[in-house]
């Protein structure tokens, strides 16, 4: 208990650095933004230097990413319960996400099990979580594949002591048919800064991990190289 305290406290300090250090970085960053925009107008629109300010604007962003991403990884933000219909949290975010694979060879599929009640959860996090592991799904299978959303109800004996009482559980998984990833690299995958993507923050799957964990249920992962990846929210149904 002592260990839990102690992390626990070194994560609200941790928590409050992240986002005093978020806030100085954002604000100078929103002014490099506005100087690049403007120089971009006054350049020739087919021009080696308004290339170059584009770049500038590109990687803008990316730290813009980075420090938001980090801030929802380190900020100790309480849930914010209230009752979510999850069919519909992922059906929105399928539906946004199809729209940017327009053109490319990209199929969503959803599968629900329509006896799942809502459940007590935080909208926004349960979004942010499902939307990192559609994202992740889309980037593996890239201009071409599959990737299949379900729920179902399973009864986890694990969560309680002894077994004397099982609890039910609410299962989502999120597959695709990209490439996989190696049984080495399976461990690794929820570290923070781990990733394999030269434009990756390596800090998605992380901040899935705690929402996850935030929420009292598990995320464990799948994969068969050469075949797919399946990742697998358990949440409770009853809190
Ligand atoms: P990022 O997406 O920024 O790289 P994540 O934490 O979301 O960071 O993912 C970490 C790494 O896990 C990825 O770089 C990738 O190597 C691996 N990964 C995650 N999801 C998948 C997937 N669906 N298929 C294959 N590899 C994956
Ligand atoms: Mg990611």
């Amino acid at each position: 208990l002592e260990d839990a305290v102690r992390n626990a406290d070194r994560l609200s300090t941790l928590g409050t650095l992240a986002a005093g250090l978020a806030h100085e970085i954002k604000n100078p960053l929103g002014g490099i933004k506005g100087a690049a925009q403007l120089l971009e107008l006054e350049l020739p629109t087919e021009s080696e230097l308004r290339d170059n300010v584009r770049i500038m604007l590109k990687e803008v962003e990316r730290v813009n990413r980075i420090v938001e991403e980090l801030l929802a990884l380190a900020s100790p933000r309480g849930l914010q319960l209230s009752k979510v219909n999850l069919h519909k949290v992922i059906g929105d975010i399928l539906t946004l996400q199809k729209r940017s694979t327009e053109g490319k060879n990209v199929a969503f599929q959803q599968q629900f099990d329509p006896s799942i009640p809502p459940i007590l959860a935080d909208e926004g996090l349960l979004t942010q979580l499902f939307l990192n592991l559609v994202k992740n799904a889309m980037e593996a299978v890239d201009d071409g594949g599959c990737i299949r959303v379900a729920s179902r109800v399973i009864s986890d004996y694990s969560m309680t002591q002894k077994g004397e009482r099982r609890s039910r559980m609410v299962a989502i998984d999120v597959a695709d048919d990209g490439p996989g990833i190696p049984p080495e690299r399976l461990e690794q995958l929820f570290t923070p800064f781990f990733t394999t993507k030269t434009k990756g923050t390596g800090l998605g799957l992380a901040i899935c991990q705690k929402i996850v964990t935030e929420h009292r249920g598990m995320i464990k992962v799948e994969s068969y190289p050469g075949k797919g990846t399946t990742f697998t929210v358990m949440l409770p149904l009853i809190q």
